[in-house]
């Protein structure tokens, strides 16, 4: 699936947060949005989510306006930066979660059978009793990952999933979120503030800068200042 942003604006009353924003995900391809705290990245990627609406703007995945339909129809999945669990749940459960409610809901036994393939994917099967409180700050990442992946969505949100992470698991995760977006075909944007981050995982950099986006091009095709 591909994600199409046209001359996206929003404003907070008079905050211009993004002005004129066109981009062009493919399917299947990771797209790192970069750059400072308050340019506008979390205000993108919440309307392409559809929690937040457009001031002016369109977002299309295949080719499709979605600006208007429901966030539950949209099909996307979304991590975000506090992973946002289910305390009381079981992390079997908070994987299986999406799939127990709404009218799409699958029987227990085949929300079961869907979830332990991504608790396998994400190598967090061994922890399924466990409720998250219990887990190490990566664990409870993959737990995430899993329960945005269970549904099968079209496109991947990662609103800087790595941020609560300390240096050397945030290397180890990140190959690891690169390997299952691949596995997956999963159209994915994922949200950084960390140059170094972005260009070792991204198939290209979105770099934004207060609402704009300056560049949007493969690693090694990007101007960064040193
Ligand atoms: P980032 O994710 O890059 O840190 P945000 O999208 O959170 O940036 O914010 C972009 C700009 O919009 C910032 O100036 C921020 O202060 C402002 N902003 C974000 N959310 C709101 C809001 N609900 N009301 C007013 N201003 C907001
Ligand atoms: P981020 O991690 O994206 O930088 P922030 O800490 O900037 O997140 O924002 C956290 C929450 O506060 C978000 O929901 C955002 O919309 C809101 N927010 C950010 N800036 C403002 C603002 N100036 N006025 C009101 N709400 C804001």
């Amino acid at each position: 699936m591909s994600i199409t942003i046209r001359h996206l604006g929003k404003r907070y009353g008079e905050r211009v947060a993004l002005r004129d924003v066109n981009l062009e995900v493919c399917d299947g391809e990771l797209v790192c949005l970069l750059g400072p705290s308050g340019c506008g990245k979390s205000t993108l990627l919440n309307i392409v989510a559809g929690l937040l609406d457009p001031s002016g703007g369109d977002v299309l995945i295949d080719g499709e306006s979605v600006v208007r339909t429901h966030p539950k129809y949209r099909g996307i999945g979304m991590v975000f930066q506090d992973y946002a669990l289910y305390p009381h749940m079981s992390v079997e459960e908070n994987v299986m979660f999406p799939l127990r409610v709404g009218e799409h809901r699958v029987a227990r036994r085949e929300a079961l059978v869907r979830a332990r393939r991504f608790m396998r994917l994400t190598g967090i099967e061994d922890l399924a009793r466990l409720r998250p409180g219990s887990l190490s700050g990566g664990q409870q990442q993959r737990v995430a990952v899993a329960r945005a992946l269970v549904q099968e969505p079209r496109v991947l949100l990662l609103d800087e999933p790595l941020s609560n992470l300390d240096a050397r698991l945030r290397l180890s995760i990140r190959e690891e979120i690169r390997r299952i977006v691949k596995a997956t075909r999963v159209t994915t944007v994922f949200v950084t503030h960390d140059q170094e981050e972005a260009l070792s995982i991204g198939d290209r950099i979105a770099v934004m800068d207060r609402g704009v986006i300056q560049q949007f091009a493969a690693p090694q095709d990007l101007y960064l200042d040193p």
